[in-house]
């Protein structure tokens, strides 16, 4: 992979959609667990104000561009990338590679319910994916969810615990799942289960799913001016960061 594009400090995979999924095909072969993150532009604001956090994405074996943000932001630094890689898109073109293979599926996260309709669409969308278990989001005991996931021993574990959480626990439990590939998806699961929808590809493709979602969700008005605060930031401060 070429070097990556490092966007106030977090380090960026330099992917395309293609690419990424090729890599993480790669990953759900290799001998080691592998973790994907997929931040997006209020993600990256959280990293730059939070050491741990930024250490946390840049601990992972690969960093997506999830939002158009950080497109756009990579553009600014000097380093375009070529096209946004939706976590939620990734997902389900792995859900697509691996039905009707060997690789094997769980799903984590979620309020209760949501995984195992997920998980039930996906059968019926995905015909011959097989995915073994399913575990809500709101646990207390790892201890607990990580041996039922490793009885099963899962190749791809879709983490959807929400941002920094799903991260930090990836990162902290990698040596003690047995997984190939793990990747955290933040509201991908509400999604596949039905329970909320997607943008309009009108939407993406003008690079405005914000405008959608906050439509539909005007309670998160206070997260989403994380993005123009994301954008100054890497207006004024962005080539400062390493
Ligand atoms: N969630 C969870 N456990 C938690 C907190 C959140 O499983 O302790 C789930 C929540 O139910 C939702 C997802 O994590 O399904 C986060 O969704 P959101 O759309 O906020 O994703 P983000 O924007 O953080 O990527």
């Amino acid at each position: 992979m070429p070097d990556p594009v490092s966007i106030l400090g977090v380090k960026v995979s330099a992917v395309d959609f293609e690419g990424a999924a090729g890599k993480a095909m790669e990953f759900l072969n290799s001998d080691e667990p592998k973790i994907i993150v997929t931040p997006n532009s209020e993600m990256i604001l959280a990293a730059s104000r939070d050491e741990e956090f930024c250490r946390v994405l840049n601990s992972a074996d690969m960093v997506v561009p999830d939002g158009i943000g950080v497109v756009y932001a990579a553009k600014l630094v000097g380093r375009p990338l070529s096209e946004r890689v939706a976590g939620f898109d990734l997902v389900c073109e792995l859900l697509s590679r691996i039905a009707g293979t060997e690789h094997t599926v769980y799903f984590l996260g979620a309020k209760p319910t949501v995984a195992e309709k997920a998980a039930e669409k996906c059968r019926e969308c995905y015909p011959g994916i097989r995915i073994v278990g399913t575990h809500d989001g709101y646990f207390k005991n790892d201890d607990e969810v990580i041996a039922e996931i490793n009885a099963l021993s899962p190749a791809l574990l879709v983490v959807c615990l929400g941002f920094p959480r799903q991260e930090k626990w990836m990162i902290k439990n990698r040596e003690r799942l047995n997984i190939k590939l793990a990747i955290g998806a933040g509201g991908t699961l509400d999604v596949l289960a039905g329970n909320s929808t997607r943008a309009p590809e009108f939407y993406q493709k003008h690079g405005i799913e914000w405008l959608y979602r906050l439509k539909k969700e005007p309670s998160r008005i206070i997260r989403m001016t994380a993005l123009p605060r994301f954008a100054l930031k890497v207006i004024f401060k962005g080539r400062k960061y390493k």
